[in-house]
């Protein structure tokens, strides 16, 4: 695999944890955690092994401004933010509510967690609505430039094949650490880590298997993307491997209320979590995708002499957002 030019902005490797009460707990196959929330930059996530190959690109190409876009509480946008004021960079913020709860599309919410974080990096932020955010990002974009601010624009999270590229990058790091699992389990969304994980596992020659919990998206939508990215990102790499959606393992049986919109399920994650081995997951991903590993370990999904890997991505900063505060002070659901 090439090896493309990219920061050292992340600490690691991260580190690979066992989880024997969690374990125990579901009476299942042994889980162990490989701690991508730890990577370091203002409060972590998988974001940041993205930016390292970003933010790279971008300073490659002489610009001076990075501008992305998310949700409001989007742990990508905070961490771009945290990268852009590290490197020197202005940053734009595009941001949009994902629900009716995420506060109108034309004043600000209140700022808490990761909006919060934005705010105290530095960043500019341009609030717009879901449906009308690509024409949005395309104004500030076209604005930026044409203000002499040399904006260079960062895909929905970091996911095109330079940020991609980290996580197969990611894998042959996790291969490194000589932990023999059958199963890599994860939140998928805009596709990149899953991408990555599976270019890395091409070429490094993972045993095991990749499976993406969607966060959002069909399972068809998501391994077409996957795929086509994972093609894309390993030709960037100077490999010839070709991806198609059925070789790309997803689940989307627990995407429930969509994006941003967490039920009982996660909610039982987040406790079992915490309670057995003090480990924070977040409302969005982290938690939906342990709802998922919980669930499919329940309906014997795994053999019981398998290992689990769960690649936690981050996100626990979202805890502390104002729009969950009700649903996590309530008692557990059961
Ligand atoms: C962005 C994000 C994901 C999803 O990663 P993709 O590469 O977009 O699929 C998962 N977990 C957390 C905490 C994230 O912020």
């Amino acid at each position: 695999m090439k090896n493309l030019p990219h920061l050292k902005i992340a600490h690691l490797p991260t580190p690979v944890e066992s989880l024997p009460r969690l374990t125990a707990s579901l009476g299942g196959p042994k889980i162990w955690v490989k701690r991508d929330d730890q990577t370091g930059l203002a409060l972590g996530g998988n974001k940041t092994r993205k930016l390292e190959f970003l933010v790279a690109e971008a300073q490659a190409n002489g610009a001076k401004t990075l501008i992305t876009a998310g949700a409001l509480q989007s742990n990508h946008c905070r961490q771009t933010a945290a990268a852009a004021a590290r490197y020197g960079f202005d940053c734009i913020l595009v941001l949009y509510p994902v629900d009716a709860s995420g506060g109108s599309e034309d004043r600000l919410p209140s700022l808490s967690a990761n909006l919060l974080v934005d705010r105290l990096l530095g960043a500019e932020i341009v609030l717009t609505r879901r449906a009308e955010r690509e024409a949005t990002l395309d104004q500030t974009f076209q604005a930026a430039w044409a203000a002499g601010r040399r904006p260079y624009l960062i895909p929905y999270g970091g996911s095109n094949p330079s940020g991609a590229a980290a996580y197969a990058v990611a894998m042959q790091e996790f291969l490194a650490q000589q932990l023999p699992v059958d199963w890599i389990v994860f939140p998928s969304s805009s596709g990149g880590t899953q991408a990555g994980l599976v270019v890395g596992a091409q070429a490094f020659g993972f045993q095991g298997r990749v499976l993406g919990i969607s966060v959002d998206e069909t399972t068809e939508t998501l391994k077409a993307r996957v795929a086509s990215l994972a093609t894309q990102t390993a030709d960037l790499l100077g490999e010839r491997f070709t991806f198609a959606a059925e070789d790309i393992l997803v689940n989307a049986d627990y995407v429930g209320g969509g994006y941003g919109v967490p039920g009982p399920g996660e909610r039982r994650a987040i406790d079992l979590f915490a309670r057995k081995e003090g480990l924070l997951l977040d409302p969005v991903y982290t938690a939906r995708a342990a709802f998922g590993l919980i669930d499919l370990i329940r309906k014997g999904f795994f053999a019981p002499e398998e290992r689990v890997l769960f690649w936690h991505t981050g996100g626990a900063p979202a805890l502390f957002a104002d729009k969950y505060r009700d649903w996590l002070s309530q008692p557990q659901a059961d």
